[in-house]
């Protein structure tokens, strides 16, 4: 078929249309026609966006002046139908027979329509209703453009091209809930007429009260969610600023007992040993804690710093385990000592039922190498 009629409802959905139909080597003539259109303003921002998806993809492009008391008419008493019904086969009717009209004067073999790529609309009843209007040698051709992913590569298309996507099917009566110029301006009243002549019933108009009953909810929720994050936040701080001051205070105290006469520590828990794992290699992530033993702490000070100097004062520290050395109290060569700060950290209101907090300290132990009276 040389010569095709393309009804056309939008840019964004026209383009992967005919795409599609120059694989099949036929150059369609688009005609915009959608009497269906809520309002003046919602047509031209369309027809705006077909005429520069048609200029830049060199197609020609016509279209049929608005008449949407045309459409009132004809699909007056299906007003209340759900989008899908049979509001739209009256719909779908309208806008072909346009498009059938025009295609017959115009010469043209035949006429199909883009409304086929949308996944909201029934290729079925769209080219049933095709047929209806079809007039004598020039029929309605059947594309059901939404198979083989149309949809979405006129998703793709229409972003590359840059245009306009509307976000609701076109008439007063789908475009509800989505425009905010189309809602009732008075939910609470019934029957209420909007700016478009319609007129709604009882749940229409409560629909609006629901959202923003809805939006009061989220705003409660998003304002508890950032009173718990900042809570929390705070909460950190003060357990890091204490965190900061215990460390400093238990070094100075430890910093104090290793420069001053005194007995080490009698206790070394803060060095254990360990095994290399797995890997057989030290300091390694799976590397495991024995305890107990200060062995290793004691082979490791002494075979890291005696190859450097005269460490031959410490020769019993090399063969000796430390412990002995602490309990030999201030006389002792080599040791330990050791210092430690707490503090009270401030639980904040929200912290304490959040997160079970009920009194919280941190502290922090310091041990320190001791040899003689040197540190
Ligand atoms: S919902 Fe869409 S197809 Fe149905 S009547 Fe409205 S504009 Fe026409």
């Amino acid at each position: 078929m040389d010569r095709l009629l393309l009804h056309a409802c939008c840019g964004p959905c026209s383009t992967s249309c005919v795409e599609r139909l120059r694989t099949m080597d036929i150059e369609p003539v688009l005609y915009f026609a959608n009497d269906n259109l809520a309002t003046r303003e919602e047509y031209d921002k369309r027809l705006d966006a077909i005429r520069s998806f048609a200029q830049a993809a060199g197609v020609e492009l016509h279209a049929k002046p608005y008449d949407h008391d045309a459409w009132r008419a004809a699909v007056r008493g299906l007003e209340d139908e759900p989008e899908g019904g049979r509001r739209c086969d009256a719909c779908f009717r309208h806008s072909l027979a346009a498009a059938a009209e025009a295609a017959a004067k115009g010469g043209f073999e035949g006429f199909s329509t883009t409304l086929s790529v949308s996944p909201h609309k029934n290729s079925p009843r769209l080219f049933a209703a095709g047929h209806a209007v079809e007039r004598p040698g020039c029929p309605f051709v059947e594309h059901d453009f939404k198979k083989r992913n149309g949809f979405l590569r006129s998703v793709q298309l229409a972003a590359e091209y840059g245009l306009y996507r509307q976000t609701f099917c076109g008439c007063e009566f789908s475009c509800q809930g989505e425009n905010p110029r189309f809602r009732n301006p008075n939910p609470a009243a019934d029957n209420q007429t909007l700016d478009f002549g319609l007129r709604t019933s009882d749940s229409r108009a409560a629909a609006p009260v629901g959202r923003s009953g809805q939006a009061v909810v989220e705003l409660v929720v998003a304002m508890l969610a950032i009173l718990v994050i900042v809570g929390g936040l705070l909460q950190l701080v003060l357990l890091a600023h204490a965190d900061t001051e215990t460390m400093a205070e238990a070094t100075a105290q430890a910093s104090d007992a290793a420069a001053s006469k005194g007995s080490f520590a009698d206790t070394f828990s803060a060095i254990r040993d360990w095994e290399a794992g797995r890997d057989n290699l030290l300091l390694t992530p799976d590397d495991r804690e024995v305890g107990g033993s200060l062995a290793h702490p004691r082979n490791d000070i002494a075979s890291r710093t005696a190859p450097a100097g005269d460490w031959s004062a410490l020769d019993d520290a090399t063969h000796t385990d430390i412990r002995s050395f602490a309990e030999r109290g201030s006389t002792a060569a080599f040791g330990f000592v050791h210092a430690r700060a707490e503090r009270d950290v401030e639980v904040l209101p929200l912290s304490g039922p959040l997160f079970g907090l009920h009194q919280a300290t941190t502290g922090n132990d310091v041990w320190m190498v001791k040899v003689n009276d040197l540190y």
